[in-house]
């Protein structure tokens, strides 16, 4: 027999690599679908925002399900039963635009059934499709279509109008006639959320002169007219559109105006002096006059004989932009609604409002009637040729002082990227107003993470006053609101009632396909028509909530879900009064984007997506896109700190995959020393353990306290570089190291080996279990590869059984410290020796250890320690023999011999005195360490063992 077969070579089926489909793919099933189903009561409920059912999904996607996934993991390790139903949000335009392209037709040419029928079948696709995807990422759920939903499910959409009746039921739901943001490109109104803010958009920005109505003006302004003559009003705009709309001009009453005269065409102007100069150069003031002597002042409109208008003072009004005189239009504008609404100026119903604006954002035949001067503006396009056609007419007539263009943040839409309106049309709207208290003393009761997080979701609430729910769109869920012949709307609880329970019994689709009287509710009699309006679909997935019993434990969506999902939730949920949850989550998790290698966003005209697919099973050439698996990507977004914006390029992949390449190694070669579990030992209790030992439990114990804990905290970094660390440093590079030849050489019952496996098999255990939640893959191939009990199930369902506090011991990481101070001075003085070629192998050598004289009263801590665990120095060195000598005892190296010296400084002025010098024994030709007395082949160790073989 050769002496190579007696040794305890590690033993493995562990492979040292493996690809996406023998590695994973049969891990996929017992970690993910069969895991889910072995889980189930006492839920720990984290309510998914449901992705947009379309395209292909984008590496923030892989992002925020793999975190969910993370921390659903961590509960059902930790014992608890989690509740994860994925959905989807289907309805909406993009959707709407998708079936209408697939079906080459316009929406008005469509009966509405035929397109929700389209539209249903591109959801339904793009769901399957996704879902296909997002199982790539080795999430854990029940993926049926009963255990997941869709925002256009039946059940689904009879439950969100429940919560709406609810909303009308406590009077927060009302119709307006008001300015709203409009989507020309999608001919529907649009909510704050579905704004997106282009701040390189360029305006016409235009200054125009009004003519006062001299029969009209307040005493005060017209003393300095008598005195100095009739000044024009120079009032800026950036929206020179809506001047047919104006209907008054604002002043500020605290702002003091100044009547001047502008040197060059010696003309008058009224306006804030500080301005004047930028724009009609240099002036000479007359006099000055406060705003609230203006206000009641009138002066002429436009281009037309319509009665003149007043000054009005607006809040609004700031003296750091344009004139301080503000062209006021409540048809186009928020905050000029809102002041002319209070001033009694808008009528009842609000219809003084001027917005002769059609829904594709070209003017309409009003337009006439306002500017009866100017021709040519009727059908056309506001932003383009209705603003061009608009300044010719003031540059023609004398009303435009100085046209610019301006470069300003401007509010396009989200889904077509073009620019939006504001412009007045009739919608229906959720009062916040009435909600915010309640919604933020709720969000008092709400944990955020990160912390920073809840100022954004707060502040979003605060600039919000009303919600507008209503889109004039067909794919969505109806508002079922009915009109009379005079056309009031009702939308009543009753009404609602009646309307719910047919659709309830036929499916929303009803709506569109029935005769009104279908719906009317019994005892009411006369002629009323539908409404054709769709509800927001931040209103669709705003209510996912009603699926629910009590607060999710956890939502986690991106940032971009402050303004969109974690407030339509919250607002639907409190505005249900008793019917809804109240606050509906208890811990609000958000994330950034991900962004390429360079910072920079990814885009299709950039050419820098990476596909999380791709990061998956790899992309068509697999050199350059490489199959990473699911694991590699899990182990990025585990790495990142999510709460920013975080990159990505194949640099950051190759280190994330090699990173988890030594995780694995590692793994491997404990599983081998433990021959995959067939090896049958007696553990060692920690009182008979050697100090590495020991050290090892104490490190490992640390790191899975500390993985606990960041788990808990959702600092997943945290447990990454925590593990990594340990596997590479304390492991791989120094236990793995000094063990070896113990492991490999000693007597298979030999009481340091069946140490080294004690800790193998807790470290092991350990590691499998915190890497889990993150790379649960790999966590199922250890489990599974390391025969026991209950290896054929999950490594999820043995749980993540903590080491006992014994082996946290502060004094064993006191002495392995400083022992190590030594161990690096010894590797030292071996290097120096190898660099000249004196040795090869560090067994070569031999350590003497040349101590001081100490004396009564001066005893060494260091040579206590060395005395205690002089058995160990051997190992920890990696070298044939230590010896420890007092300097009187002790001969240096002879002539003949090479050696390497250094003092290791102790207490006092003494010093540790180390050699490192060639071993005068023979080699073993078992285990190559040089502790042989030359008449023999082996070792007295090796000997020893071989009895035992
Ligand atoms: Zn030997």
């Amino acid at each position: 027999m050769a002496y190579k077969d007696t040794l305890y070579l590690p033993k493995t089926k562990f492979p040292l690599w493996t690809t996406r489909d023998n590695g994973e793919l049969p891990y996929v099933a017992k970690t993910t679908d069969d895991l889910y189903k072995w889980q189930a009561r006492d839920p720990f409920v984290l309510q998914d925002g449901p992705p947009y059912a379309n395209g292909s999904l984008h590496m923030g996607h892989a992002l925020n399900k793999i975190l969910k996934d993370t921390i659903l993991r961590f509960q059902v390790l930790n014992g608890r039963r989690v509740q994860h139903v994925p959905g989807w949000d289907c309805h909406g335009l993009p959707i709407e635009n998708k079936a209408l392209g697939e079906l080459g037709a316009k929406a008005h040419e469509l009966e509405p059934h035929v397109i929700r029928a389209e539209a249903r079948k591109v959801a339904l696709r793009e769901v399957t499709s996704q879902r296909n995807e997002m199982r790539q990422f080795g999430l854990m759920a029940n993926w049926s279509d009963e255990t997941t939903y869709r925002t256009m499910d039946h059940a689904y959409e009879i439950r969100q109008l429940r919560a709406f009746q609810e909303m009308v039921k406590c009077g927060l739901i009302s119709r307006h006639y008001r300015p709203v943001h409009w989507s020309p490109s999608s001919r529907t109104a649009l909510a704050e959320a579905e704004l997106e803010y282009n701040d390189k958009h360029k305006s016409t920005a235009v200054y125009v002169a009004f003519n006062l109505d001299l029969d009209a003006l307040t005493p005060k302004l017209g003393e300095l007219v008598t005195a100095h003559g009739v000044p024009r009003l120079l009032v800026w705009t950036t929206t020179p559109w809506t001047l047919p709309s104006n209907m008054a001009i604002a002043v500020h009453n605290d702002l003091e105006y100044a009547l001047l005269r502008r040197t060059e065409t010696q003309d008058l102007y009224l306006l804030l002096q500080s301005k004047a100069e930028p724009i009609i150069g240099e002036i000479e003031v007359l006099a000055t006059i406060h705003g609230k002597d203006l206000v009641g002042t009138r002066y002429r409109p436009l281009f037309s004989a319509r009665p003149s208008q007043p000054l009005i003072h607006s809040p609004h009004v700031k003296a750091d932009k344009g004139t301080g005189l503000v062209h006021s239009a409540a048809g186009h504008a928020q905050d000029d609604y809102l002041v002319m609404q209070a001033l009694g100026m808008l009528g009842a119903r609000g219809e003084n409002i001027l917005s002769p604006v059609g829904p594709d954002g070209h003017f309409t035949a009003e337009v006439k009637q306002l500017w009866s001067d100017v021709d040519g503006l009727e059908g056309e396009f506001v932003l383009g040729k209705g603003t061009a056609l608009i300044v010719h007419a003031l540059q023609e007539r004398g009303h435009l002082v100085k046209s610019e263009k301006f470069t300003h943040s401007y509010p396009y839409d989200w889904r077509t990227k073009q620019p939006t309106i504001v412009t007045a049309t009739s919608q229906w709207f959720a009062n916040i107003d009435d909600l915010k208290e309640r919604a933020f003393a709720a969000l008092d009761k709400v944990q955020f993470v990160p912390a920073g997080s809840e100022t954004r979701l707060r502040s979003f609430i605060r600039e919000r006053s009303e919600w507008c729910i209503s889109r004039q769109r067909t794919w969505g869920v109806p508002i079922p609101a009915l009109f009379d012949s005079e056309g009031n709307a009702l939308l009543t609880p009753e009404s609602l009632e009646h309307i719910i329970g047919v659709l309830e019994k036929h499916g929303t689709g009803y709506w569109w396909d029935a005769p009104a009287s279908e719906f009317v509710p019994p005892g009411l009699s006369g002629e009323y028509t539908k409404s054709r309006d769709t509800m927001d679909v931040w209103f669709d997935s705003g209510t996912a909530w009603t699926a629910l019993g009590a607060p999710a434990a956890v939502v986690l969506e991106g940032s971009d879900q402050h303004r969109g999902w974690f407030q339509s939730l919250l607002l639907t949920s409190l505005g249900a009064g008793d019917k809804g949850l109240g606050v509906p989550y208890k811990k609000v998790v958000t994330h950034g984007f991900v962004l390429d290698a360079q910072g920079r966003k990814m885009a299709k005209s950039l050419g820098n997506v990476i596909s999380p697919l791709t990061i998956v099973n790899g992309g068509p050439d697999l050199k350059k896109d490489p199959a990473y698996g699911a694991d590699c990507l899990r182990l990025w977004a585990a790495s990142v700190d999510f709460g920013r914006d975080m990159s990505i390029g194949p640099k950051v992949l190759a280190n994330t995959a090699e990173a988890h390449r030594k995780l694995r190694n590692c793994a491997r070669f404990m599983l081998a020393n433990l021959n995959d579990g067939a090896e049958t030992f007696d553990p060692v209790p920690r009182s008979q353990m050697g100090l590495a030992e020991r050290y090892l439990m104490h490190e490992i114990y640390g790191v899975q306290k500390e993985a606990h804990e960041a788990y808990l905290s959702l600092n997943f970094p945290k447990v990454v570089t925590s593990l990594v660390n340990f596997c590479n440093v304390t492991l791989s590079a120094f236990y793995f190291n000094i063990t070896k030849d113990t492991l490999y050489a000693d007597s298979a019952d030999a009481q340091p080996r069946r140490a080294a496996l004690t800790v193998f098999e807790h470290v092991l255990r350990t590691i499998t279990a915190v890497i889990a939640p993150i790379l649960p893959h790999l966590a199922e191939e250890i489990h599974a590869t390391w025969q026991g009990p209950h290896s054929d199930l999950s490594v999820f369902a043995r749980g993540w059984q903590p080491l006992s506090d014994e082996w946290d011991d502060p004094e064993v990481e006191q002495d392995m410290d400083a022992l190590m101070e030594l161990r690096s001075l010894v590797m030292g003085l071996l290097e120096n020796a190898r660099a000249e070629k004196l040795l090869k192998s560090s067994l070569e050598a031999h350590v003497d250890l040349v101590a001081p004289e100490m004396t009564q009263g001066n005893q060494s801590e260091l040579l206590n320690l060395l005395e205690k665990h002089f058995d160990e120095l051997d190992s920890l060195f990696i070298v044939s023999r230590v010896n420890l000598i007092d300097k009187a005892d002790y001969e240096p190296p002879s002539n003949g011999q090479w050696s390497f010296t250094k003092a290791l400084p102790m207490q006092g002025d003494l010093d540790l005195e180390v050699y490192v010098r060639p071993s005068p024994d023979g080699k073993c030709n078992r285990c190559w360490k040089f502790t042989v007395e030359s008449s023999k082949e082996i070792c007295e160790r090796c000997e020893q063992s071989l009895q035992n073989v």
